[in-house]
């Protein structure tokens, strides 16, 4: 392979006196190619992805952000994004042109009075959980603390909270924006209006968020954990969830998977969070702790951001990963049947399969009109393929292809914005679902030229 440098998107390479000229007026770092840094710094998350950009930005702040904008703009550079690295199809990284990398980002200011946080764009949950737990509150998001906030809240957001209290991008009162042209803008219900509700739920599509304001929730201590049984209990656990969930209370968000034990053995757990009184909490709790005898029963009390980091190690930095997803028509006997065996399959016990069901606050009438689609009830299953050794991906990623591909004739034809791996143009616009117009107008408003493209993209109505 050709040592990798900076090339516009015409493969011509950029002068280094245009980089020089970059750095001149810029606080944070520039990492090239021929730097010690550079292979550390174009690591991501799923170490399935390797890409080779031409210059990486860190940011140290917005007006690095302006700067990196512009640059690009000026010399016709492929642009990525960066938060917090976790988007499973790498869409945080590109090859030749620049990564706008806001991982340095990671300042949160939590207003107790006002109950809201400011957050900047590459602060991961935990980022955010720990200094919001100080003031016993906390922002919805997901269920992993080092997922990044920022990709996580533009794509919706579901997670232990969302039931209660929302999706992250309904809990999202204001931006701060640098758009395709490199100018600094505001976003809320009364500024921008338009762009604000494409921020909420359209993804990277509309240009870069420097700031956050979030809504917080008193949320301290939960009831939650998880309780993990044999796998030849599968579907017994997978229907009980299935019965259950509908008609839960708020308060309880609960997800079913098809895991392995840290030494490799099949199982099958319910993954939950009870954010209301800790009795209640303990007293919805008992029927998923007593389908047959247990391999491990954690289901305790717990500070909410511990809750957030029990299944962190699940998900370690590095390990190669390929996913897919899709909501469900129903959750019937036969698709347990199905999911089972196909859970059965998965060549590594890394890989999981999990039912999640979302309901309450996030298909309430009452939450705010945002680019978010997929709201209605159901229950969504991710299939989600995960190994160490390079010379198993094919094995692994056909095996996620195939489960797919099974599941299909259960499937509802909708999709979680922030599950899609590398998945073509159709399936971006059924996730988008009944929106995608408005959005396809929004980005010929903000984005007419599609400079932000490495995203789940929509495409800009001419
Ligand atoms: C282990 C794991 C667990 C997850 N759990 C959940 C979950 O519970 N709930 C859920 O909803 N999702 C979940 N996700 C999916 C997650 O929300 C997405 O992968 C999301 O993209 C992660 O955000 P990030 O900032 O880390 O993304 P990055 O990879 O850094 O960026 C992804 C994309 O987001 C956009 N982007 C990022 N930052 C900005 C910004 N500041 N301004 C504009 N665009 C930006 C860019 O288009 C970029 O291409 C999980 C992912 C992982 C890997």
């Amino acid at each position: 392979m050709l040592a990798p440098q900076l090339k516009r998107q015409n493969k011509e390479p950029v002068d280094t006196t245009l980089i020089a000229a970059l750095r001149s007026n810029f606080r944070g770092q520039l990492i090239l190619p021929t730097d010690s840094a550079y292979d550390t710094a174009r690591r991501i998350w799923n170490g399935n992805i390797d890409r080779h950009p031409g210059l990486i930005a860190r940011c140290a702040g917005t007006a690095d952000v302006v700067q990196a904008v512009k640059f690009a703009r000026a010399n016709d550079l492929l642009v990525a994004v960066r938060g917090g690295g976790h988007n499973v199809a790498g869409r945080a990284l590109c090859d030749d042109g620049i990564v706008i990398d806001l991982s340095g980002m990671r300042g949160v200011f939590v207003d107790p009075r006002q109950r809201t946080v400011r957050v900047q764009p590459g602060a991961t949950l935990g980022d955010v959980d720990r200094e919001t737990h100080l003031h016993g509150l906390a922002v919805p998001a997901g269920v992993v603390s080092r997922t990044g906030i920022a990709g996580l809240a533009l794509g919706g957001g579901v997670g232990w909270l969302a039931r209660k209290h929302g999706l992250t991008c309904d809990n999202l009162l204001s931006c701060e924006v640098v758009t395709a042209d490199g100018d600094l803008t505001a976003a809320d219900d009364t500024t921008n209006a338009d762009l604000f509700w494409g921020l909420r739920g359209g993804g990277g599509n509309f240009g870069i968020v420097t700031s956050f304001l979030f809504r917080a929730h008193p949320v301290s201590m939960v009831f939650g954990g998880l309780v993990v049984y044999p796998r030849d209990q599968a579907r017994a656990v997978l229907r009980r969830h299935r019965d259950l969930m509908p008609s839960a209370p708020e308060d309880f968000a609960a997800y079913a998977a098809l895991l392995s034990t840290p030494d490799g053995v099949p199982a099958v757990a319910i993954l939950g969070c009870h954010c209301g009184d800790p009795a209640e909490g303990e007293r919805i709790w008992q029927p998923f702790r007593s389908i047959a005898t247990p391999l491990l029963d954690a289901v305790q009390p717990l500070p909410f951001p511990m809750m957030q980091g029990l299944i962190d190690a699940a998900f370690p930095e590095g390990a190669h990963n390929y996913w897919k997803s899709s909501f469900l028509k129903e959750q019937s006997d036969d698709s347990i049947d199905l999911i089972v065996e196909l859970g059965n399959r998965a060549p590594s016990p890394m890989s999981s399969l999990v039912v999640e069901f979302y309901g309450g606050a996030v298909a309430r009438a009452d939450h705010p009109d945002t680019a978010f689609a997929q709201r209605r009830p159901a229950f969504n299953l991710g299939i989600m393929a995960q190994w160490t050794d390079p010379a198993d991906t094919e094995r692994n990623i056909t095996w996620a292809r195939d489960a797919a591909d099974a599941v299909a004739p259960f499937a509802s034809g909708g999709y979680l914005l922030n599950f899609l791996d590398e998945e073509g143009a159709d399936t971006v616009r059924a996730a988008f679902g009944a929106n995608y117009p408005r959005l396809a107008a929004l980005k010929s408003k903000y984005d007419p030229t599609n400079f932000f493209r490495l995203n789940q993209n929509v495409l800009p109505a001419h």
